[in-house]
């Protein structure tokens, strides 16, 4: 699924993020910056040691901040290395979703920065971290285009979702959200 934001792309796919050809991709970290399991473990694999002894370098990344590193062997220029909140359940929903959407909109902020055109995202601490993916998908999604139509340095946005399940709820929200979501006059 495709629209367009402004003079810019938002896109979801169903994927592997570490295939993505875009100038940046954003991997799902953790604090220490040292490696995991998940989208986290498929990057390092894919990208060789580089990346994690540059991670070692920066020595870690405070939830809600992004960090970026080159990109190894991968096709991607960098790696972001965004940190969302570990869900602890409903009784901290706010403060989980600004830490999420600061995780985001910190990449887009870093990203631009060193001059990416187009990035890829996973879907940020829906895996171990146990956030709901609908609600992980707002946050997302908003933070995301709120920034695309504030901005037109970053020309694609590209969400990769690995499993069926994933995509299905992205889409689902980013239909209802561009339904929505007149843009402004
Ligand atoms: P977190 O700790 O932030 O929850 P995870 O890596 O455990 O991060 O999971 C985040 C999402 O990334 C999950 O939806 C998981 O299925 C997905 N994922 C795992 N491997 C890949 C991959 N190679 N490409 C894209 N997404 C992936």
């Amino acid at each position: 699924m495709r629209v367009t934001i402004d003079q810019t792309d938002l896109e979801l796919v169903q994927g592997d993020i570490t295939h993505q050809t875009t100038d940046a991709i954003v991997n799902a970290a953790n604090s220490s910056l040292l490696g995991g399991g998940g989208v986290d473990g498929a990057i390092h694999r894919a990208g060789g040691p580089s990346i994690l002894a540059e991670c070692q370098r920066i020595g870690g990344c405070p939830t809600g901040k992004a960090c970026i590193t080159g990109a190894g062997y991968l096709a991607a220029r960098y790696v972001i290395h965004a940190v969302g909140p570990l869900y602890h359940g409903d009784g901290d929903r706010e403060q989980v979703a600004a830490l999420l959407s600061s995780a985001y909109h910190h990449s887009l902020v870093l990203a631009a920065q060193h001059g990416v055109r187009s990035i890829a995202f996973p879907s940020i601490s829906t895996g171990a971290y146990g956030y709901p993916v609908n609600a992980a998908a707002e946050v997302a999604l908003t933070t995301v285009i709120a920034y695309m139509r504030q901005h037109t340095d970053i020309e694609l946005v590209r969400f990769v979702l690995f499993d069926a399940g994933t995509f299905a709820v992205y889409r689902q929200v980013l239909e209802r959200l561009m339904a929505t979501d007149a843009p402004p006059q």
